[in-house]
C-alpha cells in the first residue's frame, strides 16, 4: 500500500456543544420537508402499530423512544406546541436507523429519514447530545468513529496500489478484526484473479470511515467536511468493493438517506462484497463444503431494509456448503436489529448491549444451530461482545475460514 496518497487533511470544523447550565435555550424548528410532515402527522393518529418492532424501545422500555413517541414529539415541535430543548433533541437520537418499524407500518413511514432530518435541525441549534462528543472528536482527529489505536498494518504483499479495483473496509472490521482485511484481500485475489487496492488512507495510514455515523449525529458541516476533505481518492478505479453495509446502503437510492451521500453524482458507487462473492464463490467453490445446518443467520438491517442485500447474502452462504441454515425468529425484511449502530451504542451503551444480548440469545435458545452468522461485521461485533460465550461470527469471516484463509 502506498503511504504517500493521503487525501488533503483540511482542519475539521469546531465541534458545537450542547449548552450547559440551568436554563437551556429552547429552539423553534424550521419547516420540515412535506413528506416528513406527512409522516409525523400519520404517526400522531396511529395506534402505535409498530411499537413492538423497535430495538430502542424494547431495550429501554420507555414510551418516549418508541417510533410513535419520537415521531409524535417531532410533530409537536413541528406545530410549535413544544420547543426543541436539549431533552427533546436527545430523544431524536434513540433510533438506530434500522427501518424495522417501516416493515410493519401501513403508511410505509420512513422513520429514520424523518428523525435524521430532525437531528440536523437540533444540530444546527447546537443541541447534539454530549454523549456523542467522543465520537465526533474521534472523527475530527482520526476520521473514524473509534479512537482506539489500531496496531495492524496491511500486508504489502496482499494489496496493489495500482489496481483499478478498490476495497474499502468497514471501520468495525478495522477495529475489531483487522487481520480479516488481509484475508479478504487474499480471497478477492484468489476468486477474482487480481489484487485489489486498499482504499481509505487516513492520517495513520489506515482506512478511514465513510462518514455514515457522523451523518447520524446530524452535524452536517462536519459531515460535509468529511465527505469533501477526508474521503480518499477513488481516481483510476473502475470498481469499488466494500464490506461496510453503511457505505453500500447510504449510496443506495432506496435507503433512508440517499441525498446525504449523493452530493456528487459522479462519485463511484460501492458494491458490497456479498454481491461480488455470491457469483465468484458459486463459480469457484471451496475445497470442502461447509455444513450449513449448524448455522443461524442474522440479517443486518443495513443489508435488508436499507439496501437489498439479503438475497446475495444467502446466495453466498449457500454457495459455501450443503444443507440449509436456520432462520431467526423474524427472518428477511422483518429481521431484528441488534442495536449495534455506532451512534446508538455511544448514546445508550447499556441498552444497546441489552438488545444485542436478546438477539444473540436466539442462538442459545435454538434447538439445533450452534453458530450464529451475521451478514455484517458491525452486528457480529455487537452480538459477540454481548454474549462472548456464544459462537458468533460474520458472513465474510466465515467465507475466509471456509477457504482456509
Ligand atoms: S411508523 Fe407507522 S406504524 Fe409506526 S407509529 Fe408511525 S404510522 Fe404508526
Ligand atoms: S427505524 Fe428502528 S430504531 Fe428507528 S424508530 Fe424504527 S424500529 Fe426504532
Amino acid at each position: 500500500m502506498r503511504h504517500d496518497d493521503a487525501p488533503p487533511r483540511g482542519d475539521a470544523p469546531p465541534l458545537t456543544q450542547a449548552p450547559q447550565g440551568d436554563a437551556p435555550p429552547a429552539v423553534r424548528p424550521a419547516a420540515l420537508p412535506n413528506d416528513i410532515s406527512r409522516m409525523s402527522a400519520y404517526c400522531t393518529y396511529c395506534p402505535k402499530m409498530c411499537r413492538f418492532s423497535c430495538p430502542a424501545s424494547a431495550a429501554e422500555s420507555r414510551e418516549t423512544v418508541t417510533p410513535w413517541g419520537m415521531m409524535r414529539l417531532l410533530e409537536l415541535t413541528r406545530d410549535q406546541s413544544v420547543a426543541i430543548s436539549p431533552e427533546v433533541a436527545e430523544t431524536f437520537y434513540h433510533c438506530t436507523g434500522c427501518r424495522r418499524c417501516q416493515a410493519f407500518c401501513r403508511h410505509d413511514n420512513d422513520v429514520p429519514r424523518a428523525l435524521w432530518s430532525a437531528r440536523e435541525q437540533t444540530a444546527e441549534a447546537g443541541l447534539i447530545p454530549a454523549s456523542l462528543t467522543p465520537l465526533r472528536e474521534s472523527f475530527a482527529a482520526h476520521s473514524r468513529p473509534h479512537a482506539d489505536p489500531v496496531d495492524w498494518r496491511p500486508d504489502p504483499e496482499v494489496f496493489d496500489a495500482e489496481s483499478t479495483v478498490g476495497f474499502w473496509p468497514d471501520c468495525d472490521t478495522l477495529t475489531s478484526n483487522p487481520t480479516l482485511i488481509d484475508r479478504l484481500g487474499r480471497l478477492l485475489h484468489r476468486l477474482l484473479g487480481q489484487k485489489v487496492r486498499l482504499i481509505g488512507t487516513g492520517p495513520d495510514h489506515l482506512p478511514v470511515c465513510c462518514g455514515f455515523p457522523l451523518g447520524a449525529t446530524g452535524d452536517r458541516p462536519a459531515l460535509d467536511h468529511h465527505l469533501n476533505e477526508r474521503w480518499p481518492s477513488l481516481d483510476g478505479l473502475t470498481d469499488l468493493y466494500t464490506d461496510c453495509p453503511a457505505l453500500r446502503a447510504w449510496a443506495d437510492p432506496g435507503s433512508s438517506w440517499p441525498e446525504l451521500s449523493h452530493g456528487d453524482p459522479e462519485r463511484l458507487k460501492p458494491t458490497h462484497l456479498v454481491e461480488v462473492l455470491a457469483d465468484a464463490v458459486s463459480q469457484n467453490p471451496p475445497p470442502e463444503k461447509l455444513d450449513l445446518s449448524a448455522l443461524l443467520v442474522h440479517h443486518s438491517c443495513m443489508m435488508t431494509r436499507q439496501a437489498p442485500l439479503a438475497g446475495p447474502s444467502l446466495k453466498l452462504l449457500r454457495a459455501l456448503g450443503s444443507g440449509e441454515p436456520s432462520a431467526m425468529m423474524f427472518d428477511g425484511v422483518e429481521a431484528e436489529c441488534c442495536g449495534g449502530q455506532a451512534v446508538y451504542r455511544a448514546l445508550e451503551p447499556d441498552a444497546a448491549r441489552r438488545q444485542a444480548t436478546r438477539v444473540a440469545e436466539q442462538l442459545h435458545d435454538h434447538p439445533t444451530a450452534t453458530r450464529q452468522v451475521s451478514t455484517a461485521a458491525t452486528c457480529a461485533c455487537a452480538l459477540g461482545e454481548a454474549r462472548e460465550d456464544l459462537d458468533i461470527t460474520s458472513l465474510l469471516e466465515l467465507v475466509c475460514e471456509t477457504y482456509s484463509l
